[in-house]
């Protein structure tokens, strides 16, 4: 068995806010293991303790969200990278932070960053925003993915409006080329419009981090049908067991076809980056 994880966030615990520590992260038991008494994240470890639980490679999540999640920056995923490099940086913007969008893209991506993940909730501005546009058209341009956090959130000052569903079809219709991941499937109220995009665009990915797979056929009843358009995340260091959900979402498939896609070849062949 080989699991891709395309959902591992990554930061000093003392960078998130309270309620990130309080609603998410502290709901999984990793913390003693990856962090050091200062609350700084230990690379080695960070990556040991993933790799444990028979992931072979994964995409590490850098985020620029002052005001609702903290500011893990881009250089946290860079550590956990070169003590392993099947952990792939992805980039990350946000227009309230970054005066010069572009710019900090090809900086990111300069050094080492493959592909995009946006956290509009989070970062209270809009998937859609005219701004983001040039940063798109480059995405895809030189395939890069986009991942999207898209659904509600727990924490503290995140504004639902920015999460609406409709922002994402706009950028999923002008961008048809682009290839997306509705991470967390619309996660609260919106599972079945995340499901429509995902059988009615091509390019359009979900990634099932931060849902209790029990749940899972019931938010998507397709999924079976459509296993080649889902993948595996967890949402580490905030998930009760990245195996543990893995086996679980085995046991609701019962469709080990399915489950090779979903735990690891969807996620090769669209990012790409173990090859
Ligand atoms: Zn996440």
């Amino acid at each position: 068995m080989k699991i891709i994880d395309v959902h591992i966030h990554v930061g000093h615990r003392f960078e998130w806010t309270d309620r990130a520590k309080e609603v998410w992260m502290d709901t999984g038991p990793y913390v003693p293991e990856i962090f050091d008494k200062n609350e700084r994240q230990l690379p080695q470890e960070y990556g040991d303790v993933i790799k444990r639980e028979g992931v072979f490679g994964g995409i590490l999540i850098p985020e620029y969200s002052p005001l609702t999640a903290g500011v893990m920056p881009f250089e946290r995923a860079l550590e956990i990278h070169k003590c392993h490099p099947e952990f792939i940086p992805i980039a990350n913007l946000n227009p309230n932070y970054h005066a010069d969008l572009m710019l900090e893209f090809e900086n990111q991506l300069k050094n080492g960053a493959k592909g995009l993940k946006i956290h509009s909730i989070h970062g209270l501005f809009y998937a859609n925003d005219r701004k983001l546009y040039p940063v798109y058209e480059k995405c895809q341009k030189e395939g890069l993915p986009v991942m999207f956090h898209a659904g509600t959130t727990l924490f503290k000052g995140a504004k639902m409006r920015y999460a609406d569903p409709y922002t994402f079809d706009d950028v999923i219709s002008d961008f048809p080329d682009m290839k997306i991941i509705l991470c967390h499937g619309g996660r609260g109220f919106w599972y079945q419009i995340a499901e429509f995009m995902v059988k009615s665009y091509k390019n359009v990915y979900i990634d099932i981090s931060g849902l209790p797979p029990k749940n899972l056929l019931g938010y998507f009843p397709s999924m079976r049908r459509f296993s080649h358009k889902y993948i595996f995340g967890s949402d580490f260091p905030g998930v009760p067991g990245i195996l543990k959900n893995y086996e679980a979402i085995g046991k609701l498939l019962q469709d080990n076809d399915a489950m090779d896609l979903i735990g690891f070849k969807n996620a090769y062949e669209l990012f790409g980056f173990w090859k």
